[in-house]
């Protein structure tokens, strides 16, 4: 008998209405004959009772701790794991809800971003012999110590594929509330299409930078385990997007060279940065202090260009209190520019394409949109805009690259 791992996200666990979607997704592969394990987000979204959010606002965030914090956020998904458990058993079969603890899940001690370690499946492998649907809470885990532990936002889509690599699964499904991964944020971009097969490389790029639909750790993960991943919506029955490694999409005929013109694959986008410029030469000794400041404040750098007289660069919003705290220690001028975006435009056929960026270009100025930097690698071209030029820069580069076609 075969193990598969199925991952519900907030949404599709909001109501009783999908919730009931849910439960015949996980009935109709037992039914099949696999073994099913079941990972569970936090019961819905901001403003919902239950989720992360909302427990989040009971407690002043400053004074909590971070243990605490951990301990209370690690409940949205235990509630949701019993509610699920009790449709399931209502409907006549046998299921059993594990925390990540109970799960086996171990981490390092970081709260509040832990990274697994290990996993023990001993209890997990009691439950499935016994023939029950097995439910573990996902976004936790625990220290070797029993200190409950959470992975960071989206840590569900990790703890599936992390259960998927320690069971040696057939496949993990990532269910969620569109048809799969798109060629850009279905809410902005209207016209936007399913991507029916997608390497583990490009959707780590994609996730990395903004899109929401899966988390760029379980990306890596299935990829350092070859894991076999499809990304699904749970209200209907759509194949939905299949995650593999660079040789199948090789093989794949759409993928064969010449016939598949496409360059470009999906774009996405990362609100809430910041560019900042600071004054500063190439031959101050203070360029070093800088440097080893900021990385003391763990404050994580994007966009990086340095010119002789000044260095540019962006951060997270979260983060320019902390610099400008930095900064006032130091005689340079700098400037700080709120409210930017970064638009990435992903495909691994770009390399060696001459005139991506051109059309980039040319796409953004004819919408008036202002570029305010642009980096790029071997498959992405980055550009940094004005917030309030997201959806038209998006919706413009959408239909620059004729990403509606399929
Ligand atoms: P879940 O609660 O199921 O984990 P998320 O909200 O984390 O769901 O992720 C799903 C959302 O990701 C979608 O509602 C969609 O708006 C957003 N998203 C952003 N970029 C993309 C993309 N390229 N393809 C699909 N969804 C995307
Ligand atoms: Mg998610």
């Amino acid at each position: 008998m075969e193990t598969i791992v199925q991952k519900f996200g907030g949404t599709s666990l909001a109501n009783e209405k999908n919730r009931k979607k849910v439960a015949s997704k996980i009935i109709d592969k037992y039914e099949q004959g696999y073994k099913v394990v079941v990972v569970v987000s936090a019961i819905g979204r901001k403003g919902d009772p239950y989720a992360t959010d909302t427990l989040l606002s009971l407690v002043d965030k400053k004074s909590v701790g971070l243990r605490d914090l951990d301990l209370l956020i690690s409940c949205g998904e235990i509630i949701s794991g019993v509610v699920l458990s009790n449709l399931l058993r209502k409907k006549g079969y046998t299921s059993s809800v594990l925390t990540g603890y109970q799960a086996g899940i171990r981490t390092d001690k970081n709260y509040g971003r832990a990274e697994v370690i290990d996993v023990d499946t001993k209890n997990i492998k009691k439950k499935l012999k016994n023939n029950q649907i097995l439910i573990v809470t996902g976004f936790q885990g625990a220290t070797n110590e029993g200190e409950i532990t959470t992975l960071g936002r989206g840590g569900s889509d990790t703890s599936a594929v992390i259960l998927g690599e320690a069971l040696n699964c057939k496949y993990v499904e990532i269910y969620t509330d569109v048809d799969g991964i798109m060629t850009a944020d279905p809410r902005i971009v209207s016209d936007a299409r399913v991507i029916d097969s997608i390497c583990y490389s490009e959707l780590h790029q994609l996730a990395e930078d903004g899109a929401k639909v899966i988390h760029p750790k379980a990306v890596e993960i299935a990829a350092r385990g070859n894991i076999e991943v499809k990304i699904k919506n749970t209200l209907n029955n759509c194949e939905g997007t299949i995650v593999k490694g660079n040789e199948y999409l090789i093989k794949n005929k759409n993928h064969i060279e010449g016939k598949d013109k496409k360059v470009i694959n999906a774009i996405t986008y990362k609100k809430s940065r910041v560019q900042v410029t600071v004054e500063m030469h190439d031959n101050n000794k203070n360029m070093n202090r800088l440097m080893s400041d900021i990385t003391r404040n763990e404050i994580s750098l994007d966009l990086i260009n340095f010119f002789l007289d000044k260095k540019v660069f962006t951060i997270d919003k979260e983060d320019v209190e902390r610099l400008q705290n930095i900064l006032k220690d130091y005689d340079s001028r700098y400037y700080i520019k709120e409210n930017c975006c970064k638009i990435s435009t992903i495909g691994y056929k770009m390399h060696g394409k001459p005139g991506v960026m051109g059309r980039i270009v040319t796409a953004l100025n004819n919408q008036n949109v202002d570029i305010l930097q642009t980096s790029d690698s071997h498959t992405t071209i980055w550009c940094l805009i004005n917030e309030k030029d997201l959806s038209k820069a998006l919706n413009a580069l959408h239909r620059e690259f004729s990403l509606e076609k399929g």
